[in-house]
């Protein structure tokens, strides 16, 4: 094996900042104290919390008072579509069919509740069909649930245009902008977003700690009981450490967002100029005019996917594809397949993702030797037929 591991698995987590290890590393030795203590020490803590909200809410353009600090987005959005449905008088949720589980699974839930639901399908290219929505907004949505950015292909959808014509149709929506955080311009109080959920580890931060964001005048209420924290919305003891380096990961977005992106995007340039160039058969997926700057969606030709992923991992890359693993056996990506790929076309789709401290060298490298494999598995493959 190399000695030299090359990491193109981003959107699953991303390597810690060194300002947010510090941050939090001093807070594990200065901040003892409980930050709903009324003593000094627990008003140190408080004093990181409340900073880390500020830092949050100056990141995605809101402000500090909707911003609830959470375990991570799987919760947020449990806790925006639970609440929803909660308070809602004939709730009617239409969600995205290229969603994260922690939205689609919810709102199946939901659904076997007996709870409206409708799927806002997407076409070959992933982009979200705008004339089904046209039609469905006549039908008394109470709540949209659509990502800023997805996981899988990196197709970041226009949530100014989407949400301006769901409020002229009096529907609230749900932004989950996980991927889209430190990698595009994202700005809740601009694009009138009412529920945004975030995740601080797929861009620097710790794993285990993102945010709800709210609207004001709107409310989002506690998933479960036992506590005051957070205003009620978020019951139990702050997780301090991890929300020192959520501050410190929101502060760099803030600082550094604009030059992370244009230089992903040219690191993104020069990989998929690599991957043309060096690979026959290569697709890739997504929509091309509006992806994130750090995610390509790539199919060889007759290589399937976790057969590439197991022999590049071997290779030192890793990487990754969207199946999931149920029981036992490989599920092909729901995102690939709701752009209409059949089951053995989905398998051939794998991600490679990857973020600020990526060499540009080392991805230009890293093609040569993924279109290496995707060729040698190809030749071993069409021998054993
Ligand atoms: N939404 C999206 C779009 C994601 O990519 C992820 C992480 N894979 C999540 C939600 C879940 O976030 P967390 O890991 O913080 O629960």
């Amino acid at each position: 094996m190399r000695s030299q591991r090359t990491y193109l698995d981003w959107n699953a987590t991303a390597p810690v900042l060194e300002s947010v290890r510090d941050a939090m590393v001093e807070v594990l030795d200065e901040v003892p104290g409980n930050a709903s203590s009324v003593h000094q020490h627990g008003q140190k803590a408080r004093a990181v919390v409340e900073r880390a909200r500020r830092s949050i809410a100056a990141a995605v353009g809101a402000q500090p008072q909707g911003v609830v600090i959470t375990g991570g987005a799987t919760e947020s959005n449990n806790q925006v579509l639970r609440h929803h449905v909660r308070t809602t008088d004939n709730p009617r949720i239409v969600s995205t069919a290229v969603e994260h589980p922690s939205v689609i699974e919810v709102v199946e839930q939901l659904d076997q509740q007996g709870v409206n639901t409708e799927i806002w399908p997407v076409d070959r290219r992933g982009r979200l069909d705008m004339q089904w929505l046209s039609r469905r907004l006549d039908d008394e949505v109470t709540l949209v649930s659509v990502m800023w950015a997805n996981n899988e292909t990196g197709n970041v959808h226009d949530i100014p245009g989407i949400v301006e014509q769901l409020h002229e149709a009096g529907a609230l929506v749900h932004v989950d902008a996980t991927q889209a955080l430190g990698r595009i311009d994202i700005d809740f109080d601009e694009a009138g977003v009412d529920y945004m959920t975030l995740s601080f580890h797929k861009m620097g931060g710790p794993k285990g700690v993102g945010a709800t964001v709210v609207r004001e005048g709107l409310k989002v209420s506690a998933l479960y009981a036992g506590g005051h924290q957070e205003r009620g919305r978020r019951p139990g003891t702050e997780n301090v450490v991890a929300v020192a380096g959520a501050d410190a990961a929101a502060e760099a977005v803030v600082q550094r967002r604009e030059q992370w992106s244009e230089m992903l995007r040219e690191h993104r340039r020069a990989f998929v100029d690599a991957l043309h160039q060096e690979s026959s058969g290569l697709e890739l997926r997504g929509d091309r005019d509006a992806q994130l700057p750090n995610t390509v969606n790539a199919a060889f030709e007759g290589v399937d996917g976790e057969d590439l992923l197991m022999a590049l991992d071997l290779e030192g890359i890793s990487a990754s594809s969207g199946s999931a693993c149920t029981a036992g056996s490989l599920e092909p990506s729901h995102v690939i397949l709701a752009m209409g790929y059949d089951e053995a076309d989905a398998r051939r789709s794998v991600r490679f993702s990857f973020g600020p401290t990526t060499k540009r060298e080392e991805l230009v490298e890293a093609a040569r030797r993924i279109a290496e494999v995707a060729d040698r598995l190809r030749q071993m493959d069409a021998q054993w037929r």
